[in-house]
């Protein structure tokens, strides 16, 4: 019943995503890395560059449907080119990853609304040039965790909207966190309507970034993923027509930020395992040639125990996800406690083992020639996007 023999297309897009990590991503990745201003990187041609790249071989829009002009990828197949892309370049990764959040959502619950379709899903997969990205806000400076909290009715979304003659108007402020918040040219937005149906009250709004009144904040400087971006979104009196809440507030809120989390965590899990591989690849290298006590350090049985421990970390995060994947696939959008349980696994074992990669280039582990503290510094963010793996690992708990 199990088969790990990858079909053509699989084989095909994997060795697509390997020759434009390899040739495009891998080297300016390390480049903006190294700038030390965030919103010089993201202002950059390079930066520009290689987004348009991606766009131009479709990988912003590889799960929507070829109807809507999509890839109409699977879910284990978009889980294999997230990892290899990741080998070569994490912070893009994790930028492109989540690119067709709106798009997605809206051809999920609000595909009879022509008007939205062609407005947010059909230019976006028609796009080269990566004029549309997208972002999620829900997270805001008062509601981290919380955001997953529906017992507490005092916990509710500070960003607000009130309708008034057709027209939603949002106040409020998302997190400096928003992937993407500050290049988004739309969000999806949950604000609160119902303030005494705590985090339920939120009703989910599609706003484009040149509504008046939206704003952005500067990217945040940050220890890892340095290339993807991060940025607060203000909201001054926004206004949107009321077709553009897709989601309404009530009982049901929890099944579409589920939805979201469940395809969104095996994402953030393939990106834990794609880095991973590039750290064991290099060290695996390193540890043949670097000679110390007269034998190469791979002889010494420590430094071997320690790639076979991440190469056991790789092999079993990759099936779990691909398991997870399999669900998605097979029952839309898959299982909730599974997503979260391989997310937590592959991200914290990518930590464990990065460091551990480090330790095994000794002194030279430690310098920025190498590329292996990056993989480091972006394995820490890992454990926080899209959930800290404490709150998820409380609600995958839950589901027990
Ligand atoms: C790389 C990255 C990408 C992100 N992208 C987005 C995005 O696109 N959109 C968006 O809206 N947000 C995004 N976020 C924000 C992310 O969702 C939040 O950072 C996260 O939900 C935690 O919120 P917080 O940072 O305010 O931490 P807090 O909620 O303040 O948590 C602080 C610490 O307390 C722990 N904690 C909190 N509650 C409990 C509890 N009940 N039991 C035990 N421990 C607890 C947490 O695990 C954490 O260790 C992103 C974050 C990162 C790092």
């Amino acid at each position: 019943m199990v088969d790990f023999e990858i079909d053509e297309t699989q084989e095909m897009m994997v060795a697509t995503a390997g020759e434009f990590g390899e040739g495009v991503v891998q080297a300016a990745e390390v480049e903006l890395d190294r700038i030390a201003d965030p919103e010089e990187v993201f202002s950059s041609d390079l930066f520009r560059d290689v987004m348009r790249k991606a766009y131009g071989i479709g990988l912003h829009k590889m799960a929507l449907s070829q109807e809507h002009g999509g890839l109409g990828l699977d879910p284990i197949t978009t889980g294999m080119v997230w990892e290899e892309l990741s080998r070569y370049g994490t912070g893009f990764a994790a930028t492109l990853m989540p690119i067709s959040i709106v798009p997605q959502v809206v051809a999920f619950v609000a595909s009879q609304n022509k008007g939205l379709m062609e407005k947010y899903v059909l230019p976006f997969c028609e796009d080269t040039e990566a004029r549309h990205v997208s972002a999620w806000g829900s997270s805001e400076p008062d509601v981290g965790s919380d955001g997953k909290n529906y017992a507490d009715l005092s916990v509710h979304h500070r960003t607000a909207a009130e309708g008034k003659g057709g027209v939603y108007t949002i106040n409020g402020t998302k997190s400096d966190f928003v992937t993407n918040g500050g290049i988004a040219s739309m969000y999806l937005v949950f604000a609160c309507i119902d303030p005494s149906l705590g985090i339920k009250g939120s009703g989910t709004f599609v706003v484009p970034a040149d509504a008046p009144g939206l704003s952005t904040g500067r990217a945040l400087d940050k220890i890892g993923l340095r290339v993807q971006n991060q940025a607060a979104v203000y909201f001054e009196g926004v206004e949107v027509p009321e077709d553009h809440m897709i989601f309404p507030p009530g009982e049901n809120y929890p099944f579409l930020h589920n939805a979201i989390v469940t395809v969104g965590n095996l994402g953030v899990g393939y990106l834990a395992v794609g880095l991973m591989r590039a750290a064991y690849e290099e060290a695996l290298a390193y540890s043949k040639q670097r000679v110390q006590w007269g034998k190469p350090i791979f002889e010494h049985q420590l430094i071997a125990e320690k790639l076979l421990n991440i190469f056991i970390a790789i092999e079993s995060s990759r099936a779990f996800l691909q398991k997870g994947s399999w669900l998605c696939k097979t029952g839309f959008p898959g299982d909730l406690k599974t997503s979260l349980a391989a997310k937590i696994y592959a991200t914290d074992q990518a930590v464990r083992h990065t460091s551990e990669m480090v330790q095994v280039l000794g002194g030279y582990g430690i310098s920025r020639d190498h590329p292996l503290e990056k993989h480091m510094r972006d394995a820490k963010l890992l454990q926080i996007m899209d959930g800290t793996n404490e709150t998820l690992m409380m609600k995958a708990g839950s589901l027990l």
